[in-house]
């Protein structure tokens, strides 16, 4: 009976793209789970994966063979394979769309062929013509494009390459297809002949520098020495005095900065909780989901780092994940300087070319662990054993396109396949996620404290950022331990400061604030306290401007003491809500307590959730005040009177406007971190990630920007930016302070962030979840409909709504909302509108929807 298989079809095709292959015997050993396959359908011919290499047979069908094996290494894991099939079912979405989000852009779109002679083999029996032309064109030992071969070799060339496959004279291979080729680059090398002609002087100049060189030169090298080498190369080629080659070179992409290796700090006594419990579980082998939650500066990277040293002793691979935002030079560094040469970095700041290098990387089994942003998840790792989520509360873990898949599920469904441990960190967790840290689902770990601050070597460092790592090295050293030896690649020296104190003092060197012991010092761990200032208040004192007078004057003595500021803008939001600079009032609808949105083409405040429309107030409906305005500040108005009070300070602006190009943010993060600028002027980027050790205030411009959003998580995402901002100040020896401004001081998120209190946040905003029945108590399902004409975006809107109405009276407990125009209401011309369901269990709902609807699963924002 012949082999059959099931395959993914890279094409939106068919309902959900799985279709069943017979393969011909050619291709049988080749056939395995993973393998990109060139397939026929219809007229076409169509790529895809195998997903089932043992596929049961259809009855009454005869199925087509699959056309070719395009690779015989898999492009995804059997474990991948799970994965993709289950983010299908779970976020109604077609297998090709998710092979699509999966596999590296370029991958399986083109067939590629190369043909090799076979050393050794001679031909037994007649050749054609065009057979001999083709042995002719593929001289023993080479390999040629079958592409090049049929343009050079003419007519026949296919068919005769096909037969000389079939006697054994020639290989035929196929390499996975991408729009962006290794990259290779030309050397020549002197052979070791002395010339017996007359060489032009070109010739000799050539000669004479590979003969000093003694080694393969790049020809663009060669060049810089003699002008126009690489036309002299031809003739001594063919005298056999030079051998011309090319070389597959790796596109690095931290090539062009040196990165200094770094060695394990010693820990402090929560960092070695931490780290034991992950590894105790890494060690069990079975899968498990930790929640870290550590406060700002509390050494999450640190627990992260020595948890993937611990995974590659054991033989497995780590994915390390980072908001796409955060995921600096500075972040992918750390990951770098600790395992050089075994890390591959995945990130959009990538060229095309240099993300399937890296790719190609990990799928060869050439690193230990992938640092990148969300779709690093799907890389194709062996043998995961660690899986890092930092900032696991950001948004940007939720993919907007579809598959609308959330990163967290997918790691946790990825670690349920391959028993791998799921670490999920941050210093503001997402509401559910710590609900289920707090329930059993995960495992909670809590660091309190800072790490920097709580342990001060002695002498005091220089502000070397990174550098630092190095110096703490040496500071055990200098306590009677010889210095850790150079890096090798066993973790065994990876760990060797830990090892090395334990084996000399007997005791473990983890910091106690007690010990005082080999120049450590410890001092009071300290979070920047936060100061709210009340806008009303400013208003009230005649301040107009932007910055409240508190915020100037800590400005003013940073400046003085020449450290840094940073001002976060939040510009999500702004001017969208209608607010009262008296009494900090804001218009909110009646039916839905959500603020209204101001729509300034038909100067109307409109509700996104049930669509209610009202002309803006002229007066403050609480304070009768008429100082009403438009909520709305941009980083320019803020730039402009910065340097009005502070003409003398050197300014840079970080948002998405200013910073093009390819190394844009590095740019302007090296400049600032370098002391390039005094005050870094920027919007959410500035949030995350940064540690800057001369940054020493943060002002807040406007913190209710954010609050003031229609959608139930505005509380949580204010919070957690706040305390993202906050926790940038005083990470290091220098002591930090937050400024905070706003017109709703009393809001618990504000409140909270400003005492850096999650618990206390948490505990509000859960009772809140629970009372309005949001997430985690229940789920949501948020269907997007977008249409030129607005009307027909209502009418289908109201036709689905109905119709899910119905359903879930009949099933069980839930709500459907809308429609409604989205908050964003209009993209391109097209309007849109949404329908949100909320109900124990959406999933029995998503086949009620017609074709047209956006599906997203557990949403991440309603906006
Ligand atoms: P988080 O990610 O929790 O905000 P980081 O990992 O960025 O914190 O660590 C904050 C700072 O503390 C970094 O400069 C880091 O080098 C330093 N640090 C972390 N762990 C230690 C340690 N055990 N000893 C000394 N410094 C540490
Ligand atoms: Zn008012
Ligand atoms: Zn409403």
């Amino acid at each position: 009976m012949p082999k059959i298989v099931e395959i993914a079809l890279s094409t939106p095709v068919g309902e959900n793209g799985l279709y069943h292959y017979e393969v011909p015997d050619e291709w049988v050993d080749d056939a395995r789970a993973g393998v990109l396959a060139q397939v026929p359908f219809g007229a076409r011919e169509l790529t895809g994966v195998i997903f089932d290499p043992d596929a049961a047979p259809l009855a009454g069908r005869t199925l087509k063979p699959i056309k070719a094996v395009l690779d015989p290494n898999p492009v995804v894991t059997p474990a991948g394979i799970a994965v993709a099939r289950w983010i299908g079912d779970y976020y109604n979405c077609p297998i090709p769309e998710v092979l699509a989000a999966m596999l590296p852009p370029g991958v399986g779109r083109r067939t590629a062929y190369r043909i090799a002679r076979l050393d050794g083999v001679t031909s037994s029996g007649r050749l054609t013509e065009a057979q001999r032309r083709v042995l002719d064109l593929v001289p023993p030992g080479a390999t040629v494009a079958l592409d090049r071969l049929t343009r050079e070799g003419g007519k026949g060339t296919a068919q005769a390459v096909a037969s000389l496959v079939k006697r054994g004279l020639v290989a035929r291979t196929a390499t996975l297809s991408r729009m962006a080729g290794p990259k290779t680059i030309r050397t020549a090398a002197w052979t070791g002949q002395e010339p017996a002609n007359y060489l032009g002087p070109k010739g000799r100049a050539v000669l004479a520098v590979l003969r000093q060189v003694g080694a393969p030169l790049s020809v663009a090298e060669l060049g810089r020495h003699v002008a126009g080498a690489a036309a002299a190369l031809p003739p001594l080629q063919r005298q056999g005095l030079v051998t011309v080659a090319e070389e597959v070179v790796r596109r690095d992409p931290v090539a062009h900065r040196a990165i200094a290796q770094t060695f394990p700090l010693p820990l402090t006594s929560e960092q070695r909780r931490a780290v034991d419990a992950i590894v105790a579980a890494l060690r069990a082998g079975a899968a498990a989901t930790f929640l870290l939650h550590g406060v700002t500066g509390s050494g999450k990277t640190e627990v992260y780092l020595q948890a993937l040293a611990e995974t590659i002793e054991l033989g497995r691979q780590g994915v390390i994940l980072v908001p796409e935002i955060s995921l600096t030079p500075q972040t992918m560094d750390r990951f770098a300087a600790r395992f050089p040469g075994r890390v591959a970095l995945m990130h959009s700041g990538l060229s095309e070319g240099e993300r399937l290098d890296e790719w190609e990387r990990v799928r060869a089994g050439q690193v230990d662990a992938v640092v990148g942003a969300r779709s690093a998840i799907f890389t194709p790792v062996a043998n995961p054993g660690l899986i890092v989520l930092d900032e696991e509360h950001d948004s940007s873990y939720k993919q907007d396109r579809t598959p609308r898949y959330h990163t967290r599920e997918v790691a946790r469904r990825l670690a349920a396949e391959t028993g791998a441990v799921v670490v999920l960190g941050s210093a503001t967790p997402d509401v559910t996620s710590y609900y289920l840290a707090t329930h059993g689902t995960y495992r909670l770990l809590e660091m309190t404290h800072r790490a920097a601050t709580a342990l001060t070597p002695q002498p005091p460092l220089p502000d070397a950022g990174e550098g630092e790592a190095t110096m703490v090295a040496c500071t055990t050293g200098s306590a009677g331990v010889s210095p850790v030896p150079a890096p090798q690649r066993s973790s065994r020296a990876i760990l060797a400061p830990i090892a090395l104190g334990k084996g000399v003092g007997g005791e473990d060197l983890s910091p106690s604030p007690a010990s005082g012991r080999g120049g450590w010092e410890v001092r009071a761990a300290g979070l920047p306290p936060v100061e709210v200032v009340d806008l009303r208040q400013e208003l009230h004192a005649g301040n107009r401007g932007v910055f409240s007078r508190a915020l100037q004057g800590a400005m003013r003595e940073a400046l003085a003491r020449r450290e840094q500021i940073i001002l976060f803008l939040n510009r999500r939001g702004s001017a969208t809500f209608v607010n009262c600079r008296d009494c900090g009032f804001v218009a909110r609808c009646l039916y839905c307590d959500l603020p209204y949105t101001y729509h300034g083409a038909t100067e109307e405040l409109v509700c996104h959730r049930c669509d209610d429309r009202i002309d803006p107030p002229k007066l403050c409906r609480r304070c009768n005040s008429w100082r009403i305005r438009y909520f709305g500040l941009g980083t320019q108005r803020v730039e402009e009177e910065t340097r009005q009070l502070f003409p003398g300070a050197r300014l840079l602006r970080w948002d998405r406007d200013v910073i093009a190009g390819r190394h844009g943010h590095e740019h302007t993060l090296d400049r600032f971190a370098r002391g390039g600028a005094d005050i870094l002027v920027g919007t959410q980027m500035v949030a995350k990630g940064l540690d800057i050790p001369r940054v020493t205030v943060v002002g807040v411009i406007s913190a209710d920007t954010a609050l003031n959003l229609p959608d139930f998580r505005a509380a949580e995402r204010t919070f957690q930016t706040l305390t993202q901002v906050a926790g940038r100040a005083g990470r290091h020896a220098l002591p930090g302070r937050v400024v905070v401004q706003t017109y709703a001081p009393e809001h618990f998120a504000i409140d909270a962030a400003s005492m850096h209190d999650y618990t206390s946040f948490y505990e509000q905003e859960i009772r809140f979840r629970q009372e309005a029945g949001y997430p985690p108590f229940a789920r949501l399902l948020r269907l997007v409909y977008s249409d030129k004409d607005e009307e027909i975006c209502r009418v289908e809107g109201e036709r689905l709504a109905a119709r899910l109405r119905t359903a879930l009276t009949l099933v069980r407990q839930g709500e459907v909302v809308g429609p409604a125009p989205c908050f964003i209401g209009k993209i391109e011309g097209r309007y849109l509108w949404q329908v949100l369901v909320r109900a124990d269990d959406i999933h029995p709902l998503l086949p009620l929807i017609p074709p047209g609807w956006t599906r997203d699963v557990d949403p991440m924002s309603l906006l």
